[in-house]
């Protein structure tokens, strides 16, 4: 197209820079208006919402006379019908004046502007994800356009509205037809999160107030905690017995008789202080209904029962006495007594009670008291039981108290369902220095292990040494092991 130029009369192709000085003439629909740079033109709609100023429709033409337009921020493309009589280049200023008024004049679709929809996009962090691909990005079908104060063809004004992403944009309709037929996936997903919500009212861990829950909920809420007790009870009576089974040991026939007559004095105690369904009542009692059978001679003990039971009885000091004479729990020498009644508490690694025992021991004697040997030998423990290594015989335990922490302790350990638990110890490593002048011995480190190898034993034994050598105890260069010494 040839365009009249007004100095020379001659005919001049429409170019960029014709445009650029007669672009003032070209009359904009009210409420538009013109933005120029060096290389683009924008006739745009802008709406004021606010402080703030947003672009509705905007028409722009580039450099090589290409136009482009955008609604609601977003490309339309140049095969939209509403295009057909128009040219992809402005080639005149009527090209232009056409377009613009095509675009103010045309109806955007609305999208869907109901308030129940917004408020589940809303809640699904304001868009609908399809899918995600592998390199994790998003397939969106659906998202909430933000507030562009846009006004409907029925001329109500929204401010938040929810487009699919393939949008048309422009329609004839109040929505374009994609828009029109994903309500319907709007309603599904509505409906489903409705359904939703009124399961998570009825189910036991709801955190929905009784108060808003009617009759018909109220009563399928009671049924199911019901429902949910029963299981319960199940997996821990499931679990008290499992830990038994594993865990327990027998005893000889008066030590049982023994146990069972403290059970029974203590029974009611235990259930005055100890909920109906507890762990430990539980524990309790499945183990009082087996030590009542008549036949009862193969029934295991768990060692917490065990304990549990002595605790009890130890209570009171009468009782201790009583027991002591009676000779059910073997207590034997004055030596196995002072070596369970915790004078010196036992704690793994370097005992610094018995090390400042051993300094004020050899304080003042000659040089040759202060020669020692440094024993080592790994003992077979089974949690805190103690046997006589001879008979087997049970004689007694390490520790008596806290027996509650024990209590929780078991009953956590109860519920890992997936493992044995936490991986307990099966050796005690001890080592013990030995005067070589004289005649006494000191255990000075214990290391509960489950199987011990040189590596493991280098440090241990090293760093035992330096602390003897540190507290003015020389240590005879041979390291001996006990009877029975460790292999590695
Ligand atoms: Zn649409």
């Amino acid at each position: 197209m040839f365009w009249e130029s007004d100095d020379n009369r001659e005919p001049v192709l429409l170019s960029f820079s014709y445009l650029q000085q007669h672009v003032n003439n070209i009359t904009l629909p009210s409420g538009w208006s013109l933005l120029s740079s060096a290389t683009e033109f924008r006739f745009s709609q802008v709406e004021f919402i606010g402080d703030v100023s947003k672009i509705v429709r905007c028409v722009m033409v580039g450099e090589d006379l290409n136009w482009r337009v955008k609604v609601h921020g977003r490309d339309l493309l140049n095969s939209h019908y509403i295009f057909n009589n128009i040219p992809p280049t402005v080639t005149d200023f009527e090209v232009l004046n056409k377009l613009i008024t095509v675009i103010s004049q045309c109806n955007i679709c609305m999208g869907n502007t109901d308030p129940s929809f917004i408020e589940l996009l809303l809640s699904r962090g304001g868009e609908i994800v399809k899918a995600f691909s592998f390199s994790c990005e998003k397939d969106v079908s659906a998202y909430i356009e933000e507030d562009l104060h846009a006004k409907a063809k029925d001329g109500k004004v929204y401010h938040s509205t929810i487009r699919t992403t393939d949008c048309l944009l422009i329609a004839d309709k109040i929505r374009c037809t994609k828009c029109s037929s994903y309500r319907n996936n709007l309603r599904s997903l509505l409906s489903r999160r409705k359904s939703q919500d009124q399961v998570c009212k009825i189910q036991t861990g709801s955190r929905v107030n009784l108060r808003y829950l009617d009759k018909v909920q109220l009563k399928e809420r009671a049924v199911n905690l019901q429902k949910e007790k029963i299981a319960l009870k199940r997996t821990l009576d499931r679990t008290v017995k499992r830990l038994i089974s594993d865990d327990g040991v027998f005893v000889e026939k008066s030590l049982q008789s023994d146990f069972k007559s403290i059970m029974e004095d203590n029974c009611g105690e235990v259930i005055k202080c100890f909920p109906e369904d507890s762990f430990q009542r539980l524990f309790w009692e499945e183990q009082l209904k087996h030590a009542r059978c008549a036949d009862s001679r193969q029934m295991r003990w768990h060692p917490t029962i065990i304990r549990w039971c002595l605790f009890l009885r130890f209570k009171s000091s009468t009782a201790y006495e009583a027991l002591k004479n009676s000779g059910f729990v073997k207590l034997p020498s004055q030596r196995t007594l002072r070596d369970y009644s915790n004078y010196i508490k036992p704690e793994p690694g370097i005992n610094h009670h018995v090390l400042k025992e051993l300094v004020s021991e050899v304080n003042g004697k000659t040089n040759a008291v202060k020669y020692v040997a440094l024993l080592h030998d790994e003992l077979k423990i089974k949690q805190d039981l103690v046997y006589d290594k001879y008979t087997g015989e049970l004689v007694g335990f390490i520790n008596l108290g806290h027996i509650n922490n024990e209590l929780a302790k078991l009953e956590k350990y109860g519920n890992c369902k997936n493992t044995k638990g936490p991986e307990l110890a099966s050796h005690i490593l001890v080592l013990m220095v030995r005067d070589l002048a004289s005649n006494f011995q000191m255990s000075v480190s214990y290391h509960p292990t489950d199987s011990c190898r040189a590596d493991h034993l280098f440090p241990i034994i090293w760093n035992t040494i330096s602390y003897l050598e540190v507290s003015c105890v020389m240590v005879h260069p041979g390291i001996g092991n006990f009877i029975g010494c460790t292999e590695s």
